[in-house]
């Protein structure tokens, strides 16, 4: 039994987007993760039916409810798809700020004007990040240049505008796609000179279209010096409360696994109300823990057999069973065992310990 609360829940409130990453997490519809394309795929994802905004506020009394029933803080993250594009988000933010819960609203900060930004704020919005490399404008990739510096400088005035009109705090986020990296300090910079709060720089996690588009945006490995190079230098000029969040390129060449901290960390809810246990497991139905329309959250969290498998470990084989490091990797990534093992709970194929393990070597971390 848990006594702690997960750190955030993340509502995402659609599917829908005015965007077009080409790295979004979100389940792409083609489901079956084909990453042999002549050119990145834009984003398609699944359609899928909303939840109303009632069925939203009874999802956040549930949320009150475990606030109220475990110890430790919480954050509710509002996202998507764009959240922005359900015409009730006020409606519900004006509920959560009325239950006097903490929220955080992720948005590309598009479609927005004046007037809806004055309303958010209204409804108690104080927190929000957004994204300033999102892909909107990228489809002709022979004006790339010309697009990203237009993408950039779009972003950051729609930040400041965030600022302008009353929100407490402003950041914005940074995903380290190949088509971004040389525009990093120039980003990086006009987000400092928009007075945002903070920037988080992230690396492409490869989950959804970022893993079908993987040899698009995943910045090539030869370039791993150039990235820590840049990322040194920029938190020397800004400092570290400024930037974040960073690369770290030990996981995103997959030298290390990323670990599995399902039931320990968040959840996420889907816009029909399903729950799964991270962002990267809304692509994987077996990793689907109930729906809030017919489950409690509490219970979900408390009792779901398979987030208890994980906290316990006890699904784990060898040779992660007899890893130094298995309770802070917990056996690796489920996406990558789903995806490329085809087993949800067998160990992280691309461990390099796994790896030798398979070709019969025992290497190990030193733990
Ligand atoms: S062997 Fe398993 S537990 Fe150890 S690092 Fe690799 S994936 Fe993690």
């Amino acid at each position: 039994m848990i006594n702690s609360k997960p750190f955030f829940i993340e509502l995402e409130l659609t599917y829908r987007c005015s965007q077009q990453c080409f790295y979004c997490h979100n389940p792409p519809k083609e489901g079956n993760f084909y990453i042999a394309n002549e050119k990145p795929k834009f984003r398609s994802t699944i359609e899928i039916k909303e939840l109303d905004v009632n069925e939203w506020l009874l999802i956040i009394d549930q949320i009150k409810n475990m606030d109220k029933s475990y110890e430790g803080a919480m954050d509710i993250v509002i996202t998507g798809g764009e959240a922005l594009l359900r015409t009730d988000l006020e409606e519900i933010l004006s509920y959560i700020s009325r239950q006097k819960l903490r929220y955080l609203l992720l948005t590309s900060g598009e479609p927005v004007s004046d007037n809806r930004i004055k309303k958010l704020v209204e409804s108690g919005l104080d927190r929000v990040r957004i994204n300033l490399t999102s892909h909107k404008h990228l489809s002709d990739l022979s004006v790339l240049d010309m697009n990203i510096k237009n993408e950039i400088l779009n972003k950051t005035n729609i930040a400041k505008k965030f600022k302008y009109f009353g929100v407490k705090l402003v950041g914005g986020n940074i995903v380290l796609t190949k088509y971004y990296l040389d525009h990093l300090e120039e980003v990086v910079d006009l987000a400092y000179k928009a007075n945002l709060d903070w920037i988080e720089i992230n690396p492409v996690i490869k989950v959804g279209h970022g893993y079908i588009n993987q040899k698009y945006v995943v910045p090539d490995s030869n370039d791993e010096k150039k990235i820590h190079d840049k990322l040194n230098r920029l938190r020397s000029i800004y400092g570290e409360d400024f930037i974040q969040n960073y690369v770290d390129t030990d996981i995103l060449y997959s030298r290390i696994p990323i670990p599995t901290n399902w039931g320990e960390i968040g959840l996420i809810v889907s816009p029909n109300g399903d729950v799964y246990p991270g962002s990267e497991a809304t692509s994987i139905p077996l990793a689907k823990l109930g729906n809030l329309k017919t489950h409690s959250l509490i219970e979900i969290w408390s009792n779901n057999r398979l987030l208890n498998a994980i906290r316990t470990l006890s699904f784990l084989k060898e040779p992660c069973k007899s890893c130094t490091v298995k309770n802070i990797c917990k056996g690796g990534f489920r996406f990558n065992a789903y995806i490329l093992g085809h087993d949800l709970l067998a160990p992280d194929p691309l461990c390099p310990i796994v790896k030798n393990y398979a070709k019969g070597d025992l290497l190990s971390y030193k733990g």
